[in-house]
């Protein structure tokens, strides 16, 4: 039995496997796709100490980093957690079973996709689903933002200072962000909002040239010419294979306290999956680290609450 078992290996679970490792806790690591959603970025520049590299690479040094230190690394997609008298007993989909003292869930979280044709094959080629991390490489370009709330709202507001010209594509014939952030969008001089319209699908040679959209309420169709396709319709927690193990929000999250310790003792939850706002790889990082120290507690009997 380990003391540890961390579920997910994004930064917050690889982090967490760095700093529990280091405290000489018996670490395991499962997970399905190592890197996360760090891995889908081609470059990332907002993490400190590296101007610019790939999440790949980011990630595949956190884990030789965390491996170097004793963490043991496993593929496995984890389908239920089952709390018995001393332990708790994890199951993949592969019916392989593994227990611990202890559990991190970093699980993460997916963004929505459109699900249009070529919208996988242009990722990191001009179809983003992140404006914080890459709005930059847009600048002077034309950008179009799929969306109607507040990410979107917000992703357009940030481009406008960034891009040439900034479409704002919306399904519905209103957006649903705040009304503060709506009228700031009103006053940026290069946003176009286009209403009651939906991306149909994306064409270019190596990188996107421009989309055809669909106008609800004409029927009719037309193509913009733009360089990057920012889809801001939000996000998915994938967590509802826990059942009430542990107590989420309405929007599926992870509620954890400032220890990172869930509504159930033993079980800690770190990163984009739990209610911590403002969700960045360095975010995740970070909170892994909180984790992995709180979990150290948690196993010598230092009680925090
Ligand atoms: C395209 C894109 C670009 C981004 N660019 C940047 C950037 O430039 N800078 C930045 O700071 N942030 C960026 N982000 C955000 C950043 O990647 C995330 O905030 C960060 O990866 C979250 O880390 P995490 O460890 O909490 O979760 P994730 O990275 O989502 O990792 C979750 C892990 O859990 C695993 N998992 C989930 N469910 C299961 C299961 N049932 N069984 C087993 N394993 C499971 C997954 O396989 C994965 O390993 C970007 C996000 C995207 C989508």
């Amino acid at each position: 039995m380990d003391d540890l078992i961390i579920v997910g290996g994004g930064p917050a679970g690889l982090t967490a496997a760095l700093y529990a490792s280091r405290r000489a806790i018996k670490t395991l690591v499962l997970a399905k796709n190592y890197g996360g959603q760090a891995a889908l970025n081609s470059n990332i520049e907002n993490y400190p100490g590296v101007e610019s590299i790939s999440g790949i690479e980011l990630m595949l040094t956190a884990r030789n980093q965390a491996e170097k230190f004793g963490a043991k690394i496993a593929d496995a997609d984890i389908e239920s957690i089952i709390k018995t008298e001393s332990r708790f007993t994890i199951k993949s989909t592969r019916g392989k079973e593994y227990s611990a003292k202890s559990i991190l869930l970093a699980l993460g979280r997916v963004s929505r996709k459109l699900g249009i044709p070529n919208e996988a094959e242009f990722l990191g080629k001009g179809v983003a689903y992140c404006a914080t991390c890459d709005a930059p490489l847009f600048f002077g370009k034309n950008v179009v933002v799929v969306g109607g709330n507040n990410s979107a709202v917000d992703a357009a507001l940030l481009l406008s200072k960034i891009a040439k010209q900034v479409y704002l594509v919306a399904r519905r014939d209103t957006l649903t962000a705040e009304a503060v952030l709506i009228n700031s969008l009103r006053l940026a001089s290069n946003v176009k909002i286009i209403y009651s319209t939906v991306v149909e699908s994306i064409h270019g040679h190596d990188f996107v040239e421009n989309i055809t959209v669909k106008h609800l309420d004409t029927e009719t169709t037309e193509e913009i010419i733009t360089d990057g396709l920012f889809i801001e319709i939000g996000y998915e927690v994938k967590a509802d294979f826990l059942g009430d193990l542990v107590e989420r929000n309405e929007k599926g999250e992870i509620i954890i306290d400032d220890y990172n310790h869930t509504s159930l003792p033993g079980v800690f939850a770190a990163g984009d999956v739990t209610t911590i706002p403002f969700k960045q790889a360095i975010i995740s990082a970070g909170e892994g680290a909180k984790s992995a120290l709180a979990i150290y507690d948690y196993l010598v009997g230092v009680k925090h609450n």
